[in-house]
């Protein structure tokens, strides 16, 4: 059985430890490759790569990172197809959604290209008299990237593309489910020119990540998955000294006032609800219906639910593929045979894909969920939309606000005045407006709020340049020697 390596010093690398995490096919149930998890002496050994990198890569040029960058999207853009299907054939998304996120990493490798103008210093001449200020943006050092399996492909690129372009080398720890992206890409960013050592991959689960989070050589984490453990990763980090964003998990409210238009808000939660089989951080799982929308609503969404394709990736036609593991789809499926009070108005289960060894689950909707319901609090990660309904605007904010969560929210309306006060006043880091997944564009950043994120800066975009360099101010003065004097007191600006 094929063994997927790790990327140790520009070179993929077997690993030892001899503990073997199996890689599935979604589709079809069955094991198809394995990855074996990293030891504490290999994620060091990759730790170590990239410190010997660091000081190399640092002095690199700001033209020649760039030209990294600009060699590194050409060689991307030239291997979507290959990056798509490995990452639909272990993910189990359509070749067409992998593509998007392709695209929407892309996105991550430009902006980076770009990057050398926003890491610009700041220049005051003659902040006192023959006294220049100035301040410069130095890399970290030596940085680490913790990543889910949802995007093996689109969340290393938001991380690792700005790391390097700052000058920092790179220590990856993929997700263990879907391992094999991170491989390829480590591989063109060495044909892109990438020095050896400078970008890492160390594959595995908690072991390799314990190692990360307590090196003394990684200065910072970068972390995305689920809120537990951004949770755990953010306090243990934090308490060894790092620098931490660690984006959690998520449960996306869309709120459709009744003046919306219900054909457009159906299409936008079915898209947004049910695309990568749920599997989204940005995904729609709760439709916030107001007043006499509801049953309109209910009406159109469960109309083209029944017209999804589910199946599996290699079949053109499937609009919508497997969950990413058998306990991940029971465990989804459970909340469907449990639902409460809530009524299950579709019910996935009932596809006969459902029944086949893959992971598959059909498309599902539940109305009239009570916020006390586990379908409501929990996040489900999986293609079960729950409709919630309320009488009033002001209810719909007050259950949007009062979630634990603050990734993504969306409002539908013809009332530009209703979504500017939505805007306003919703505790959420991002906003659609008749958008359902508002997931900014790479020269913005991303970030949720509340139990979505831990730590202080948003991940790519320019605060991700923020986070990974540290400014320095230098003062400086070229006097006449002759004028020297001795002056004990405080220095003041003259
Ligand atoms: P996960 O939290 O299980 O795993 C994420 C990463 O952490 C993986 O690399 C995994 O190996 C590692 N990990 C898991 N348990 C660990 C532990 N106890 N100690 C140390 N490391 C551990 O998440 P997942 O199931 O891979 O991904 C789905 C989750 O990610 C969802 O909750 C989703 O909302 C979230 N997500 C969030 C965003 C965002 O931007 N906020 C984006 C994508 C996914």
């Amino acid at each position: 059985m094929r063994e997927i390596r790790h990327w140790i010093d520009g070179t993929a690398t077997d690993g030892t430890s001899g503990r073997r995490l199996p890689v599935w096919d979604p589709a079809t149930g069955e094991q198809q490759a394995y990855v074996v998890a990293a030891t504490a002496a290999e994620t060091e050994r990759a730790v170590a790569s990239a410190k010997r990198a660091f000081p190399g890569w640092r002095a690199a040029s700001l033209s020649r990172r760039a030209e990294v960058m600009f060699r590194f999207r050409e060689l991307v853009d030239a291997n979507r197809k290959e990056i798509a299907s490995l990452v639909s054939a272990e993910h189990g998304k359509t070749v067409a959604d992998a593509a998007g996120e392709l695209a929407r990493g892309l996105e991550n490798v430009e902006f980076a290209a770009g990057a050398p103008h926003l890491l610009k210093g700041g220049y005051s001449e003659q902040a006192s008299t023959g006294v220049d200020v100035y301040s410069i943006r130095q890399p970290l050092g030596v940085v680490a990237g913790i990543t889910p399996f949802n995007f093996p492909a689109m969340v290393p690129m938001w991380i690792f593309c700005n790391a390097l372009v700052c000058g920092n080398t790179f220590v990856l720890k993929p997700s263990e489910k879907d391992p094999s992206a991170s491989l390829m890409l480590a591989d063109l960013l060495r044909q892109a020119g990438l020095p050896d050592g400078a970008f890492n991959v160390v594959q595995g689960d908690r072991e390799a990540v314990e190692v990360l989070l307590g090196h003394p050589d990684i200065e910072a984490v970068s972390f995305v998955g689920s809120t537990p453990v951004a949770r755990s990763i953010y306090r243990t980090a934090t308490e060894n000294g790092k620098r931490v964003q660690a984006l959690g998990g998520a449960k996306n409210h869309m709120v459709v006032l009744p003046d919306a238009d219900i054909g457009a808000a159906a299409d936008a939660a079915v898209s947004a609800g049910y695309g990568s089989a749920g599997e989204r951080c940005m995904a729609v799982s709760v439709v916030v219906a107001v007043g006499a929308s509801a049953d309109p609503l209910v009406e159109a969404i469960k109309e083209r639910v029944g017209r999804i394709a589910v199946g599996p990736a290699t079949d053109p036609s499937a609009e919508m593929g497997p969950l990413i593991s058998r306990e991940h789809r029971d465990r989804v499926a459970g909340y469907l045979a449990d639902p409460g009070a809530a009524e299950v108005v579709v019910d996935g289960r009932d596809a006969p894909v459902s029944d086949g060894p893959g992971f598959f689950l059909g498309a599902s909707l539940v109305d009239r969920v009570p916020t006390d319901s586990p379908l409501y609090t929990d996040e489900i990660f999986g293609p079960v939309l729950s409709v919630v309904r309320v009488d009033t605007y002001e209810e719909a904010l007050e259950l949007v606000n009062a979630n634990e969560y603050g990734n993504g929210t969306a409002i539908f309306t013809r009332d530009g005045g209703a979504a500017r006060q939505f805007q306003y006043d919703v505790v959420c880091g991002m906003v659609g407006v008749n958008v359902p997944v508002p997931v900014p564009v790479a020269y913005y950043s991303f970030g949720g709020w509340k139990s979505s994120l831990f730590g202080d800066l948003h991940m790519y975009g320019p605060e991700g340049l923020q986070f990974y360099t540290r400014s320095k101010v230098v003062t400086s003065r070229w006097p006449d020697p002759a004028g020297s004097e001795v002056d004990l007191g405080f220095p003041k600006v003259r």
